[in-house]
Parts: structure tokens; C-alpha cells; sequence
């Protein structure tokens, strides 16, 4: 099965502006659903998933919760921007570049896949050379590719190999 494969060192040492990298969601104008795929990488590479969550805590809507893997999840409706988890998280875990009050949002171009496998969605086109690429993806943390949920594998340091944790 192909997934949307995002190697953020390479798209970060581009210095590419996200609205560069379009998108075709169909609900909304403008998207740039690239930003909400950084966001739930960071949740899944960088952030500590700490037991006793800072950023849950200093939530004062309550729209950042753990999932049963841990991983944090920030509900958007919930969320008003206020962008206290981010000076919460004491491991600095949290941009807010990608905290936005508008999220965008990635369906992954499934619909697309389903009627063409060799489908290039537009994040893939107009993103920087490999940065984005569709493909099957094999999971291989020691090389820093990690699956993200079942439409996303993401190239990324992570501290957990860092650590020695994996
Ligand atoms: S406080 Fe920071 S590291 Fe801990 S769970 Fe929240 S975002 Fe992750
Ligand atoms: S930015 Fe959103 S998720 Fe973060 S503390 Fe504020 S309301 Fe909660």
C-alpha cells in the first residue's frame, strides 16, 4: 500500500514556504494541508508523549488529550489558538507554526488513489524535489522513517533513537 512519504529535514533545508505546497482538498479554499501532517508528525516523532502531559494541562479548553498509543491529539474545534501548550511542553516539543486555530486538513487523496495507483497528489508535484513523494513505504527506525497512522511515514530524527529508546 502507497503512502504519502515526507522527509522534513530535506523539505526544512529547503527553506519553502508552506504555501508553496498546494493542496487539493476539496472543502476548503486555500489549504495547505501540509501543515496539518507536520503537526501530527511532531506529535508522533518529537513529543515526549509524557505521562503527566504539561501541555494537557495548561490546555484551557481541553483540546489536547492522549490517545491510547499515548500520542497526544489536538482536537480543533476545541482548540482557540492561545498557544499556552506550546510554552507549556518543557521539552519545547510544540511549534506553533503548526498550531494553528484554522487547521488544514490531508484525506490523503485516497478517492484519487482508489480510481489511479500511480495518482501524484498536488503536495507531491509542487513540494521540493523528494520531499514528498507517494510510495510504499518499509519502517525502519534505525534509518528515522516512521509510519504515522496508516496514510503517513515520515523521514525525521526522532529521540527516541537518540535515546536509545527503540
Ligand atoms: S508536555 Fe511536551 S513532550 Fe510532554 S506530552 Fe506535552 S507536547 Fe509532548
Ligand atoms: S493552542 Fe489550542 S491546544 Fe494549545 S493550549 Fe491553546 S487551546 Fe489548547
Amino acid at each position: 500500500m502507497k503512502r504519502l512519504y515526507i522527509d522534513i529535514p530535506m523539505l526544512m533545508n529547503s527553506n519553502v514556504n508552506a504555501e508553496d505546497i498546494h493542496c487539493e482538498y476539496m472543502f476548503h479554499q486555500k489549504n495547505h494541508g501540509a501543515f496539518s501532517l507536520l503537526e501530527v508528525a511532531e506529535f508522533s516523532a518529537y513529543c515526549r508523549q509524557c505521562k503527566e502531559a504539561f501541555c494537557i494541562d495548561a490546555c484551557p479548553k481541553e483540546a489536547l488529550e492522549h490517545q491510547e498509543n499515548r500520542m497526544i491529539k489536538r482536537y480543533n474545534m476545541r482548540c482557540v489558538g492561545c498557544k499556552s501548550c506550546v510554552l507549556a511542553c518543557p521539552f519545547g516539543t510544540i511549534f506553533p507554526e503548526v498550531i494553528n486555530y484554522v487547521t488544514s486538513k490531508c484525506d490523503y487523496c485516497l478517492n484519487q488513489l482508489e480510481q489511479n495507483p500511480d495518482y501524484e497528489p498536488a503536495c507531491v508535484q509542487t513540494a521540493p524535489a523528494n520531499s514528498f513523494v507517494m510510495k510504499e513505504v518499509v519502517e525502519d527506525h534505525k534509518q528515522n522513517i516512521f509510519y504515522v497512522g496508516n496514510h503517513l511515514a515520515v523521514r525525521t530524527p526522532s529521540w527516541l533513537n537518540k535515546e536509545g529508546k527503540l
